[in-house]
């Protein structure tokens, strides 16, 4: 039976959604997560291998949008651009808090993390997004790049912090 609450609520002016010049879908946050702890349930400690594959290929595939619409040679102009994407995506707001592209070292917050569930877990567990960092950044800058996750609101942290390191 339709619920009369609904009506209106997911009114989408078209059937496909676009934008940056490509299709786009909408999912709730409890999908995301009921879709992590199935993959858990089957894989248990293998999930995390599974979401940062996965998220290693969505990063990927922001860099090739990425390349196609701006310049790449500023790295931190396109670090920034890509935090303010990854908060208008409502994944969460993201903060450059050390930038040091000499020694290829850079620190990265995550509040309001969509892919964390508070005090789900004893140790980080944003495998996705450590996925996602790694693939964007070897895709745009053509070297290998290792993260962190040094703090995750999963094990308690107020926020998720990624230290990354371009090797
Ligand atoms: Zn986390």
């Amino acid at each position: 039976m339709f619920n009369p609450q609904l009506k209106g609520s997911l009114n989408v002016p078209a059937p496909k959604m676009e934008r940056l010049g490509t299709e786009w879908v909408l999912i709730r946050v409890e999908t995301l997560h009921g879709m992590m702890e199935e993959v858990e349930k089957i894989l248990g400690s293998g999930a995390a291998l599974v979401w940062y594959t996965a998220g290693k290929g969505a990063g990927r595939s922001l860099a090739h949008m990425i390349k196609k619409t701006m310049d790449t040679s500023d790295l931190l102009r396109v670090s920034r651009f890509i935090v303010g994407f990854y908060g208008n995506c409502g994944w969460g707001r993201g903060e450059i808090v050390s930038w040091r592209p000499e020694k290829g070292e850079f620190i990265f917050q995550v509040w309001d993390n969509v892919f964390a569930k508070k005090d789900s877990s004893n140790t980080s567990s944003c495998y996705f997004l450590k996925g996602f960092i790694e693939g964007v950044l070897e895709e745009l800058i053509g070297r290998r790049v290792r993260t962190e996750e040094t703090k995750c609101i999963s094990k308690g942290d107020e926020c998720c912090e990624f230290s990354i390191i371009v090797k």
